[in-house]
């Protein structure tokens, strides 16, 4: 007599880490894989070149996973015979859950939300965004199938359902699994303060007395930080805010050259921005290029000197590079570089771009040479994940038999008062009963 499958829970990488959860669910013959980024370790000076297999894996960035990598990449083959039906997913389109999707084995599908469906392959049309597939063109992006929210997808014994959330990540979801025994969320990057609180809500809802919650916990991972600590760091209150704030500053300053710069892949907070301000907004054509390819959306944009023409963009919307360095008064605009060429005594907006914080070296010197051309810097954050009150809220909608705490530098600081907490290893399995 053989015994009955039991739903398996693997946890290979982004635990006790901000970042590149990987976790497989398996079910007799079928297994699904989430998410398929790469920890961001800024400090290692690691070029895309350096990345192979085998530097990924020696720095912990990506998870050692059987049975899902491409077998060009691994030097060792999928076992087809043990493993009947594959997928994975991912659910948004940060680095840190997007990077390795292109060293999926190229027959097993790979689903995402419809909005990180679209954006992904733009992203990567310069083949400096995603890791490399195996004998591909460095801009190659493997198909994604845009899952169709709320509806359930079919691997074997195991069902997959795509739910929109809500993150700095435009388009992001979180994940519903379900074996023929149990219920596991993934809950992705997940906050309550961006523009789509109700839809997490839903999503909480939807997930409530799962035998087991994975949870993002980046806001825990800072115990040391006080209430008071100053809103520099800590960030806005919400992203609505956040725009108030960027609008008040254009309604302040009417005689002033004014300008910003955000991390590509908030999309909405561009969109919300363009929608909101009272001067026009102009964008770098790389990410007017973006929001063209992967939403069909026209913006005024304009090129640096040594840009080359983009096709996609219409000629019309153009703003002259010269005409905005002279305004005061007419653009809001994105400015990318060339910090040098901005007027003295002008406002410059940073707000959650590139380089992003502390962590990163470059930080410190980029803030110290706008300031020292006189320029004002304001940094206006506002973040993609929950705080800790959030994260109760969370746990509390979704009341999980379970809670395993992921990407965070202190999971111990989640408790779970519906049930177990559990801390797994790097490479654990957890055996659900
Ligand atoms: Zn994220």
């Amino acid at each position: 007599m053989t015994s009955k499958p039991k739903t398996k829970v693997t946890f290979y990488n982004g635990l006790t880490t901000i970042g590149g959860p990987m976790i497989e669910v398996a079910y007799d013959k079928s297994h699904v894989l989430f998410d398929l980024g790469e920890v961001y370790r800024p400090e290692l000076g690691l070029k895309m070149e350096d990345e192979d297999f085998a530097t990924l894996l020696k720095y912990q960035l990506i998870g050692d996973v059987p049975d899902f990598y491409d077998p060009k990449v691994t030097g060792k083959e999928i076992d087809h015979e043990r493993w009947e039906h594959s997928a994975a997913y991912i659910s948004h389109l940060h680095l840190d859950h997007s990077k390795a999707m292109n060293l999926l084995a190229p027959e097993i599908p790979l689903y995402a939300g419809p909005l990180t469906a679209a954006l992904l392959p733009v992203l990567n049309r310069d083949g400096e965004f995603l890791l490399p597939a195996a004998d591909k063109p460095k801009n190659y992006t493997r198909p994604i199938i845009a899952a169709k929210l709320n509806e359930p997808i079919h691997v074997g014994d195991i069902t997959l359902t795509v739910v929109p959330s809500d993150h700095d990540a435009y388009g992001a979801t979180g994940l519903i699994v379900k074996t023929p025994d149990k219920t596991i969320v993934h809950t992705g990057d997940i906050r309550l303060h961006g523009y789509h609180p109700d839809w997490v809500r839903k999503f909480m809802a939807a997930g409530k007395g799962c035998d087991m919650l994975i949870i993002e916990g980046t806001g825990v991972s800072w115990p040391e930080r006080s209430e008071d600590d100053s809103e520099e760091f800590k960030g806005v209150k919400n992203e609505i805010e956040l725009t108030q704030r960027i609008v008040q500053y254009q309604k302040d300053n009417p005689k002033r050259q004014l300008t910003f710069n955000t991390y590509p892949t908030n999309v909405e907070r561009i969109l919300r921005i363009i929608s909101d301000s009272p001067r026009k907004v102009v964008l770098h054509a790389k990410r007017a290029e973006l929001l063209k390819l992967a939403l069909k959306q026209d913006v005024p944009y304009y090129y640096l000197p040594e840009d080359e023409k983009i096709d996609a963009l219409d000629p019309d919307l153009e703003i002259s590079y010269q005409d905005l360095l002279k305004d005061d008064h007419q653009y809001f605009w994105q400015v990318v570089g060339h910090y040098d060429q901005l007027q003295k005594g002008g406002l410059y907006i940073h707000s959650n771009a590139e380089p992003l914080g502390d962590f990163d070296p470059a930080y410190a010197p980029f803030i110290e040479n706008i300031k020292k051309r006189g320029i004002e810097l304001i940094t206006l954050r506002c973040s993609g994940h929950a705080d800790v009150a959030e994260l109760k809220e969370i746990i509390a909608g979704f009341e999980p038999k379970i809670l395993a705490p992921v990407h965070t530098l202190h999971p111990e600081l989640e408790e779970n008062p519906f049930g177990e907490r559990i801390l797994p290893k790097r490479g654990e399995v957890v055996t659900l009963s």
